[in-house]
C-alpha cells in the first residue's frame, strides 16, 4: 500500500536557518508537491536552552521567501496542530514510560559527577566515555538496582532520567533512499537520553514521536542526522511503530567552495557571500550577518541555485523554475556526496533571472533604489535602462549603482580614461561631435547618433576607435557600460550635446 505523501522540515529555532538549512526544507517541499504530498513545517524548540528569540519568524520568513509554502505548521495549523513542540510538551512522556513498560528503556538516576567520573574511568582505560550497554552496568539505574530500591527512589521524588536500552551487539540495519542500505552495530551507540529530568523529552524523542503522530512518510533531512537514524530505527522498533516507519533520505553537505567541511558563516565572511537567506541580527551580540535577500539575489534564482547543489537532473541543464523543479526533482537523483557552494555560480544564476525577467518587473524593484537616490525617470525609461544595463550587472541594484548616468550628468570622469584617451585634441573633435548631434531631429535613434559619429569621423580623418571611448567618458563619466548608441538615443539629444560640452570644459588634461 503507497501511503500518502507527508514530509516535514524540522528546523530548532536556535538562529538564523542555515542557507544548507534552506535546502533541506526546498528538497521536503520538491517532493512533497511531486508526490501531491503535504509540506509540514514543525517546530523542535523543547530544548529551552537554546531557544532564541526570533528564530522561529526568520525561519518562516526565510522559507516564504524562497517560495516554499507550507501546507500544515504553527502558522496555518493543520490536523496535527499544535506544530511548535513546546506546546506539545505534555505529550511526550507518556511514550518514554510505556518504552520502560516493555523493558526497551530504564530509569537512570545518576547525578553530574557520577557521569563525570564514569567519563573519566573509561578514558583512562582507553575506552569510549559512553553511556551503554556495557557502561550502564555499574551506574545507578533500573537495571543495576533493586526493583523497590527503584520504587523508593521515584517516590522519594528523586530526579531521574529515561534512557532507551540497546541491545549489546546487534545489526541495526535501514534503507535510506540516498545511500542505500545502512548498517550500523547497536555496540556503537550508547543509550541515549529519551526524557529528560525536567520531564521534557530531548530531541530524539519527540522527533520520532511527532514523525509517527504526524504520519510522516518520509524524513529528508541533513547528513549530520544520519548517527541519529539507527537510534530512531530502535525507537520506532521499540513503540511498535515499524510498519509505518518513514523513509529516510539524508542529504549530502553544503561544503566549503574549497571543498574541505561544512559550509560555514566564516567562509561566508571570508569570501563575502551570504550563508543565511535573509539578514540577520544577532539578538544577544547585535551583530549583523548578511543575506541573500538584502543582497539582492532573487528569490528564485536562490531556489534554483540551492536546488542543484547535490541533486542532479538527467540532462545537464540548470534552469529550472519553482514548478520545473518539482517535475523534474527525484530524491534518487541526490548526490551522496558533499556539494561544493560556488559563489561564482551563485552570481551566475542571478544573472540568468535578470535577464529573463520581465523589464518592467525589474523597473519596478529598483523604483525605490532610484527615488532614494534622488533620481526621477518614469516607469518606460526605467524600464529601458533595465533591458540596456542587464548584461552587464549580476544584480538588479547595480543597474542604479552602476548606470547613475542614465538620470543624472556625471560629475566625475574615470581619471584613467582620461589619462589614457583624452588627447590634446579630443576636446575639439568632441565639440564638433557635439555640434553634429545637435544637428540631428529632436529624438535621434541609435542609428542616428552613431551615423553622425561615423560620419564626423570619416570627415576629420581620425579613427572611430580614437573617440569612442572619449565620447562614452563625456556622456557617463565611465570608460565602459551600457551599449554607447542606444544609451545616447535614451538620454535624448538635448541631454547629451551639453553633457558632452560640460565634459569637455571640465577634462583638462
Ligand atoms: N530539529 C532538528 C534540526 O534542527 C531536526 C532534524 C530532523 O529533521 O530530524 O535539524
Amino acid at each position: 500500500m503507497t501511503r500518502p505523501v507527508r514530509v516535514r522540515f524540522a528546523p530548532s529555532p536556535t538562529g538564523p536557518l542555515h542557507i544548507g538549512g534552506v535546502r533541506t526544507a526546498l528538497y521536503n517541499y520538491l517532493f512533497a508537491r511531486k508526490h501531491h504530498g503535504t509540506m509540514i513545517l514543525r517546530i523542535e524548540d523543547t530544548d529551552q536552552n537554546r531557544f532564541v528569540p526570533g528564530a522561529e519568524q526568520y525561519i518562516v520568513e526565510s522559507l516564504k521567501w524562497v517560495g516554499i509554502e507550507i501546507d500544515e505548521g504553527p502558522e496555518n495549523g493543520g490536523p496535527h496542530a499544535p506544530y511548535r513542540q513546546s506546546e506539545r510538551k505534555g505529550m511526550y512522556a507518556q511514550y518514554a514510560y510505556d518504552l520502560i513498560e516493555k523493558g526497551f528503556a530504564y530509569y537512570a538516576f545518576d547525578t553530574e559527577e557520577d557521569l563525570e567520573q564514569m567519563r573519566k574511568r573509561l578514558e583512562a582505560g582507553n575506552m569510549q566515555p559512553a553511556y551503554d550497554s556495557v557502561s550502564r552496568n555499574s551506574m545507578k539505574n533500573s537495571i543495576t538496582m533493586p526493583a523497590d530500591e527503584v520504587k523508593a527512589r521515584l517516590e522519594s521524588g528523586e530526579s531521574y532520567v529515561i534512557r532507551i536500552k540497546l541491545p549489546r551487539k546487534e545489526e541495526i540495519r535501514f534503507h535510506d533512499i540516498i545511500r542505500g542500505w545502512v548498517t550500523v552495530n547497536s555496540a556503537q551507540l550508547d543509550d541515549k537520553v529519551l526524557l529528560k529530568s525536567d520531564g521534557m523529552p530531548t530531541y530524539h524523542l519527540a522527533n520520532v514521536v511527532d514523525d509517527y503522530l504526524m504520519g510522516i512518510s518520509h524524513v529528508i533531512r541533513g547528513e549530520e542526522w544520519l548517527p541519529s537514524a539507527p537510534l530512531h530505527v530502535m525507537l520506532y522498533r521499540y513503540l511498535g511503530w515499524e510498519e509505518v516507519m518513514p523513509q529516510f533520505a539524508h542529504l549530502p553537505l553544503l561544503l566549503k567552495p574549497e571543498g574541505n567541511g561544512k559550509l560555514s558563516k566564516r567562509d561566508g565572511d571570508r569570501l563575502g557571500f551570504p550563508v543565511f537567506p535573509m539578514q540577520w541580527t544577532d539578538p544577544k551580540t547585535n551583530e549583523v550577518s548578511s543575506g541573500y535577500r538584502d543582497s539582492g539575489y532573487f528569490p528564485d534564482a536562490v531556489a534554483n541555485m540551492l536546488a542543484l547543489l547535490g541533486w542532479h537532473p538527467s540532462d545537464n541543464r540548470e534552469l529550472f523554475s519553482m514548478p520545473e523543479l518539482i517535475e523534474a526533482f527525484t530524491l534518487e537523483k541526490v548526490s551522496k556526496s558533499g556539494a561544493k557552494f560556488d559563489v561564482q555560480k551563485a552570481f551566475w544564476f542571478n544573472q540568468q533571472y535578470l535577464q529573463q525577467k520581465p523589464a518592467s518587473e525589474v523597473a519596478s524593484l529598483i523604483n525605490p533604489q532610484i527615488k532614494s537616490k534622488g533620481y526621477e525617470a518614469p516607469q518606460e525609461y526605467v524600464e529601458q535602462v533595465v533591458v540596456l544595463m542587464r548584461e552587464k550587472v549580476q544584480f538588479a541594484k547595480d543597474i542604479v549603482e552602476e548606470g547613475g548616468y542614465f538620470f543624472v550628468q556625471p560629475e566625475t570622469y574615470d581619471q584613467e580614461v582620461v589619462q589614457k584617451k583624452w588627447k590634446p585634441e579630443t576636446s575639439a573633435h568632441l565639440t564638433a561631435i557635439a555640434a553634429a548631434f545637435a544637428q540631428l531631429s529632436d529624438k535621434p535613434s541609435a542609428e542616428d547618433f552613431e551615423n553622425a559619429f561615423k560620419s564626423y569621423c570619416e570627415q576629420a580623418g581620425v579613427k572611430t576607435g580614437e573617440l569612442l571611448q572619449p565620447l562614452r567618458l563625456a556622456v557617463s563619466g565611465k570608460g565602459v557600460g551600457a551599449p554607447i548608441w542606444e544609451m545616447m538615443a535614451l538620454i535624448g539629444r538635448d541631454l547629451i550635446v551639453p553633457r558632452i560640452e560640460t565634459a569637455v570644459s571640465k577634462i583638462s588634461f
